[in-house]
């Protein structure tokens, strides 16, 4: 990947020449529905509260990440709209210098009520989750009742003004299929770009198979197919994860994240704090770069900015150049998606 010419010595650069200039913050594990491909559907055992970072922890891991070049945040969880004032931690991250984005990935159904607190904030993009627009398939999926509640959240989002409301829906076989028209036609009336992610190895109940992928591509075609030909959008920028379109009739956009069938890794920029203040370099890695312990450690022995500069440093130095998943030897995580930050 090509490094712009204004990076300096202390930007996080691993061994493989990425820059890493994104960060993903998770704000809880917790979630007010349970979807069968992130976590388990019964006794879910969640981090006890003084285990999370608290905002200001959040904060100062941020100032700190900011300096050595991270630009952009991302805000997930578990759900990070039942993190009570959320729109708290918001306003303090898009004070700090050298924050110039801040995301927030949302399952929607919190969203009616707090998209207006969220603008003020500073939030400045939102991605909603949505994998179907059929109660019963989303009662199915979610374990739990809600989609007019998500629905409300897009449409309160958009009256607030956020712009470019992208919508996430995953892509698993004999269940994304029968969703994906209605999904695209919803996204092309309601002015809302749709992506597609491929389900990947990270749900808590280990079901993930290969062949449960429904990649991309076949989705690719059934739009073109439905709909009229899509043409690819130039990238905003290499490290993006979606391969985005337009559809040729001028309505609307589409983008595919298919890290199983076309991994992207080769430009990966992220970087993940999980809830409990563990750094982690991959989705898929089970080494954590203990951040809480040098938050938590400051009056005790000290630890400064500078030391943990040097574990993100650490953290990033170790990253390995890819996720593997196709791989014979591939080792699925020991953490489940909603226990990382997607
Ligand atoms: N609760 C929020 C939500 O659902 O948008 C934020 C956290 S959720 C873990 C973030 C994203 O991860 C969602 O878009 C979800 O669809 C995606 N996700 C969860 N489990 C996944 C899996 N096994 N494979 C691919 N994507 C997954
Ligand atoms: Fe909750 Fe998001 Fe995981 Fe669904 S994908 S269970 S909404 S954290
Ligand atoms: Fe980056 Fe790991 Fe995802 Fe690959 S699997 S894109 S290296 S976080």
């Amino acid at each position: 990947m090509p490094l712009p010419l204004n990076i300096s010595d202390n930007h996080l650069i691993d061994r493989f020449g990425r820059l890493h200039t994104n960060l993903r913050l998770s704000v809880t594990d917790r979630c007010n529905i349970r979807c069968f491909y992130c976590m388990p559907a019964e006794n879910v055992v969640f981090r006890p509260r003084e285990e999370l970072l608290s905002f200001e922890e959040i904060e100062r891991f941020v100032r700190v990440a900011a300096g050595l070049g991270i630009n952009k945040l991302r805000l997930t969880g578990g759900e990070p709209l039942v993190r009570s004032e959320l729109h708290k931690l918001i306003e303090r991250l898009a004070n700090i210098p050298g924050i110039d984005d801040i995301a927030l990935t949302t399952n929607g159904l919190l969203l009616a009520d707090q998209a207006a607190v969220l603008q003020t904030a500073g939030l400045h993009r939102l991605n909603i989750s949505l994998d179907t627009l059929n109660e019963a398939t989303f009662e199915r999926i979610s374990r739990r009742t809600g989609l007019q509640k998500v629905l409300d959240g897009i449409f309160a989002a958009q009256k607030v003004g956020f712009k470019k409301i992208r919508l996430n829906a995953i892509a698993i076989r004999d269940l994304t299929e029968s969703e994906i028209i209605p999904l695209a036609e919803f996204a092309r009336s309601n002015n809302l770009e749709l992506r597609f992610i491929e389900f990947m190895p990270l749900d808590a109940e280990g079901n993930w198979q290969q062949d449960k992928v429904l990649t991309g591509q076949t989705i690719r075609d059934i739009l073109e197919a439905a709909f009229c030909p899509l043409e690819p959008v130039e990238r905003q920028e290499v490290s993006q994860p979606a391969v985005d379109f337009r559809f040729a009739d001028g309505i609307g956009r589409i983008g595919f994240i298919n890290p199983v069938s076309e991994p992207f890794c080769g430009n990966c920029n992220r970087l993940r704090l999980t809830a409990e203040g563990q750094i982690r370099n991959c989705l898929f890695s089970d080494v954590d770069w203990d951040a809480r312990a040098l938050l938590r450690a400051e009056t005790k022995s000290g630890a400064s900015d500078a030391d943990l500069g040097q574990l993100l440093h650490d953290c990033v130095s170790a990253k390995q150049p890819a996720h593997g998943i196709s791989e014979n030897d591939f080792q699925k995580p020991n953490l489940a998606m909603y226990q990382i930050g997607g």
